[in-house]
């Protein structure tokens, strides 16, 4: 049967680094919409086209289009074991018709994993990042700063600032967040899924804390 873990939190929670540790420790797909989105935009393709102008000011993309896109990535071959799902769903619509489709795969949700962190250290975060070309890997001026500055530790490629990532971006972003995304923490805790991290933390203690909650089921 097919398990499906949900990250949530706000932009700059660490939901993307948390996301991928645990698809490599636990050997699911790890599928990021906004990854998928930035590498459409990349591409320039029609769906790229039409998320841009929605990325750009920091708005959702509209749930069709994102649930049609995410749909079409989970029924891929190697999501057949379930996924680590980052970004996915941020709204109730999404959650809903997660559901569905989970339903249809015959699979389960195994935990809705919230990251908890303050608006204020968010937005410090967020203006500090800064992520690589070629794969999307994610570094921080203080917190997680490469070996070489402006270059990734791991594939070599230059590291940019998102253009989502700028100032008054960033707080539209947030608002954003706790308007449409943060009532879908009360919905997974009243279906019992939900753990809960203090994402105040190091990287590694945030992953420890993870690992050992999902643990104790
Ligand atoms: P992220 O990398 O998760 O911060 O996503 C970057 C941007 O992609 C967001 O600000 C949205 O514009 C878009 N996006 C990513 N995931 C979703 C989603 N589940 N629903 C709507 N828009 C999304």
């Amino acid at each position: 049967m097919p398990v499906y873990y949900l990250m949530l939190g706000a932009p700059g929670a660490g939901k993307g680094t948390q996301a991928k540790r645990l698809s490599d420790k636990i050997k699911l797909a790890h599928i990021s919409s906004g990854d998928i989105f930035r590498d459409h935009l990349k591409r320039d393709t029609e769906l790229g086209k039409l998320a841009r102008g929605f990325m750009s000011r920091g708005e959702l993309v509209p749930d069709d289009i994102t649930i049609a896109m995410i749909r079409e990535r989970l029924l891929q071959s190697d999501c057949a074991d379930g996924a680590v799902l980052d970004g996915f769903p941020r709204t109730p619509a999404q959650a809903k018709h997660l559901e569905t489709l989970i339903a249809e795969l015959n699979g389960r949700v195994a935990k809705a994993i919230y990251i908890r962190v303050a608006k204020e250290t968010l937005i410090k975060r967020l203006s500090g990042r800064w992520m690589c070309r070629l794969h999307g890997h994610v570094y921080h001026d203080i917190h997680n700063p490469p070996k070489t500055p402006g270059v990734c530790d791991i594939d070599g490629s230059e590291l940019y600032q998102r253009d989502d990532d700028k100032a008054e971006t960033v707080a539209h972003r947030i608002n954003v967040y706790l308007e449409q995304t943060a009532p879908l923490i009360d919905y997974y805790r009243d279906r019992n899924y939900l753990i809960e991290i203090n994402g105040e933390q190091s990287i590694d203690a945030v992953s420890s804390d993870l690992l050992a909650k999902l643990k104790q089921g």
